[in-house]
């Protein structure tokens, strides 16, 4: 069975390790070079994408894991672990050099100051069932994708999750929402990347 790495330099890394354990998925933490070695994915969380960035290279994990991704390894961002992964960065820090590894390009904190945080009920391609429970927290807005991209969610019109190839990106926090469905479709998606290799 598949090994879950969830990146666990900043942020809500808990609540992602809570959910993919509640899916019966065998998760590690991943702060080293070492730890991701021995994950098959990877979840990236969300917190601030400006602090994860700089400890993405402090902590030396920044070439192993674009090597990873550009591997294909199963990677799911949600929002800061999104910005991390997108192509371009909108209002990010001058020094923010997201990993390149999702063609879409994102704003920082893109909902502005009113719209903060908000809690709405979005439809997911291939979701059965209830409207997913959407957790926007500062979230990014992604104002581009890529030919190549699909977007499995919009939210007032703009993508809110999208996936290429095996990298996905949610621009919310499904790991606070109570609902295990949208981890449960990417651990789906390692165990059928696993049987194609
Ligand atoms: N606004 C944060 C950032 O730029 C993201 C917020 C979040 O992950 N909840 O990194």
């Amino acid at each position: 069975m598949a090994k879950v790495g969830v990146l666990a330099l900043q942020g809500a890394f808990r609540e992602h390790r809570e959910v993919l354990e509640a899916l019966d998925v065998s998760v590690a933490e991943v702060r080293v070079p070492e730890h991701l070695s021995a994950v098959d994915a990877l979840v990236i969380p969300g917190g601030e994408s400006t602090t994860m960035t700089r400890l993405l290279d402090t902590s030396g994990l920044r070439a192993p894991l674009s090597e990873r991704l550009r591997d294909g390894m199963p990677t799911f961002g949600t929002c800061a672990g999104l910005i991390l992964l997108a192509a371009e960065v909108r209002d990010g820090r001058s020094d923010q050099v997201p990993l390149g590894a999702l063609p879409v390009t994102v704003r920082r904190n893109g909902y502005g100051r009113q719209r903060d945080s908000f809690e709405t009920g979005i439809t997911v391609v291939g979701l059965a069932g209830a409207p997913f429970p959407g957790v926007f927290i500062r979230a990014p807005v992604v104002e581009f994708v890529a030919a190549g991209v699909e977007v499995l969610a919009a939210h007032d019109g703009r993508p809110v999750l999208v996936r290429h190839g095996r990298v996905w990106g949610a621009t919310f926090h499904p790991e606070l929402s109570g609902d295990l469905r949208i981890h449960q479709q990417f651990v789906q998606s390692i165990n059928t990347a696993e049987g194609e290799s």
